[in-house]
């Protein structure tokens, strides 16, 4: 038997449909959802990355800002930036695109971004209100697995899931989400013993790691659902973290990369800005 495929690409073109028909309603109030992104120096992949996103932006109907900076910018003036950003009143989300250069202070750049305004969901107070179960902007790439794994699920409740991986952006949100969702979590990282027997016990699988094919598939349990959020760059082309193949075998569901995980982040991205933008004008939270 082979597992499931769980579509990203299509669910995240169902979510942009559905994203495109509010923001149209909203347009007919007079209300424009913007999202600015920002993107300072030249790594080959964050230009892919916001440019996909600028283009998606437009074709739900919202309005893009983009700026870019060179990989010499200060800190101080990019901060200058972030204050305009959070005065603009057509500007409803700011994305900050990481990795930032190694002159910068992340933390501090993030933190300046107006919490309102933070669709990426990485400010402190953001974070915080996850972590207490109180409404806040939620990171992309674990709010996009975590509405895969309802669609294909349903209720998430007491399933034992398992998060390999711990980083701000994926793993801890991640977690934070399938707690508030009454599963039981794990989180594992580099220094976890026995990776594959606490991988085997999980219903719910979620590899954020950044290597390459290291989820093996002895380490799944049957009948698992497995999200691959890896995007690692190989000779052989794009490729997740989960031996796809061997896992394809055992596994009740799988993501596949590309067209998995990754699609359903800029999808999340427009959905956060929708929210963002509806919370703004005292409207009800999109659906
Ligand atoms: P990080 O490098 O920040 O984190 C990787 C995590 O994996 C760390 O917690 C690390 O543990 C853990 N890890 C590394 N080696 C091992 C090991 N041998 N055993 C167990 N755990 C290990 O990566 P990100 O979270 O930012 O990204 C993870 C992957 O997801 C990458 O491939 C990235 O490209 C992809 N990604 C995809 C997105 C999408 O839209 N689909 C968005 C964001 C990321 P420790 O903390 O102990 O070092």
């Amino acid at each position: 038997m082979t597992a499931t495929l769980i579509d990203g690409k299509a669910f995240a073109a169902r979510l942009r449909q559905g994203i495109a028909g509010q923001v149209d309603a909203m347009r007919a109030r007079g209300i424009t959802p913007g999202l600015a992104v920002v993107l300072v120096g030249e790594d080959p992949a964050s230009q892919v990355y916001v440019r996909a996103k600028g283009k998606q932006t437009r074709e739900v109907g919202m309005t893009s800002f983009e700026h870019r900076l060179p990989a010499d910018t200060s800190e101080r003036d990019l901060l200058a930036l972030i204050g305009r950003l959070n005065d603009d009143p057509a500007v409803n989300g700011i994305l900050v695109q990481l990795p930032l250069p190694e002159h910068m202070d992340e933390a501090a750049i993030i933190n300046a971004v107006d919490p309102a305004k933070d669709v990426d969901g990485f400010h402190i107070l953001n974070v915080g209100l996850l972590a207490t179960g109180q409404k806040a902007m939620v990171p992309c790439t674990p709010l996009g697995c975590l509405m895969m794994l309802r669609d294909h699920l349903g209720d998430l409740s007491g399933r034992r899931a398992v998060v390999v991986g711990r980083s701000n952006i994926v793993g801890k949100p991640m977690a934070q989400l399938l707690l508030r969702d009454s599963a039981t979590v794990t989180i594992a990282h580099s220094r976890t013993q026995d990776l594959p027997s606490l991988c085997r016990e999980a219903d719910i699988l979620v590899a954020a790691v950044g290597r390459p094919g290291f989820v093996k598939g002895d380490w799944i349990k049957p009948g698992a659902t497995v999200i691959d959020v890896g995007i690692n760059r190989t000779p052989d082309g794009l490729v997740g973290d989960v031996d796809f193949e061997a896992a394809r075998a055992v596994a009740g569901a799988i993501t596949p990369v590309p067209g998995g995980v990754g699609p359903m982040t800029i999808a999340c991205l427009l959905a956060n800005t929708l929210t963002a933008t509806a919370r703004k004008n005292d409207l009800p939270d999109p659906e």
